[in-house]
């Protein structure tokens, strides 16, 4: 069977009724992308920087972080990269810089949260993210934003460290910023916030609106993102897209699940951010759908 999804592998991706559907893929450490050629994909939907701040003495500094960017955009050799800033906390601890106290670290300093509490930590990530704008097509996404004053909080934090390096004559550019859809508060009035794209990360928004963890075997019935709930907003944010020009994709698990795939498109989505080995088949699940666009 497997290789009958192979054949769509090296395809770009439409519907059974030709609409284009973009297919970019997730990544949560570059040494992935070493046996991986980028023409299967359409980009980079998600890197995942959690990986620079494991196993280590200390935290990364700005020079081996903008490293690691420069590789990545390299292999992408042209196509859109969009780089998620350090999502740490909730399911993703990082000695020395997440809190060890909270009851609910899912409700707590998570994510966007953090960076802003520990802003010396942030801004060396966002001048290595500066730098590496310079070199190709980088995008640059907030995670578990929940009021539009994060991201102009964390643009005017941009701006500063690129005034900076400007300064200093280094090579650098103002990427765009945009954030994750994964909170309820962003899904339900995302017109509300200062982001040139939006990604919907469906496995934080579905936790978050079945209020069942995404790492408790007990609820995993409950963590369901075919509830219609989770799909209402899923609808309501690729809406949103479609009637404002903006971009919006969807970088969750359920991207590349070919048992969701197709409640994606029926809710309007068609940028889809997934695994490498969930591809081949996603291509073949979206070459069987054929559905029109809701309005
Ligand atoms: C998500 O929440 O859907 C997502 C893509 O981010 P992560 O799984 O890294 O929390
Ligand atoms: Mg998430």
């Amino acid at each position: 069977a497997a290789a009958h999804w192979e054949s769509f592998l090296h395809r770009p991706a439409s519907t059974g009724s030709g609409e284009r559907v973009l297919t970019q893929v997730n990544v949560a450490d570059p040494a992935e992308l070493d046996h991986l050629d980028p023409g299967i994909c359409d980009g980079i939907g998600l890197v995942r920087t959690e990986f620079l701040f494991h196993d280590r003495a200390g935290l990364p500094d700005e020079d081996s972080q903008f490293a690691v960017y420069r590789r990545i955009l390299d292999w992408a050799a042209g196509r859109p990269v969009t780089i998620r800033t350090l999502d740490a906390g909730g399911d993703k601890p990082i000695r020395g810089l997440t809190g060890e106290s909270e009851s609910n670290p899912f409700l707590g300093v998570r994510g966007i949260r953090l960076s802003l509490a520990r802003t010396e930590v942030f801004r060396i990530q966002l001048r290595a993210l500066a730098r590496a704008a310079a070199l190709g097509p980088l995008k640059v996404m907030l995670p578990m934003v929940t009021i539009p004053e994060e991201v102009s909080d964390t643009a005017l934090l941009l701006r500063d460290e690129i005034a900076a390096l400007g300064k200093a004559g280094i090579d650098c550019r103002e990427p765009d910023l945009g954030i994750m859809v994964e909170v309820p508060a962003a899904a339900l009035a995302v017109e509300r916030f200062p982001a040139a794209f939006f990604s919907i990360g469906s496995n934080d928004l579905t936790q978050y609106v079945t209020a069942a963890a995404r790492d408790i075997t007990a609820v995993a019935a409950l963590n369901d993102s075919a509830n219609p709930a989770v799909l209402e907003l899923i609808e309501r944010v690729a809406r949103f897209g479609r009637h404002t020009g903006r971009e919006v994709s969807l970088c969750g698990d359920a991207g590349g699940d070919p048992a969701m795939i197709p409640l994606l498109l029926e809710r309007g989505v068609r940028n889809l951010s997934m695994a490498p080995a969930m591809l081949a088949r996603a291509k073949a699940v979206i070459a069987g759908w054929s559905g029109p666009l809701p309005s």
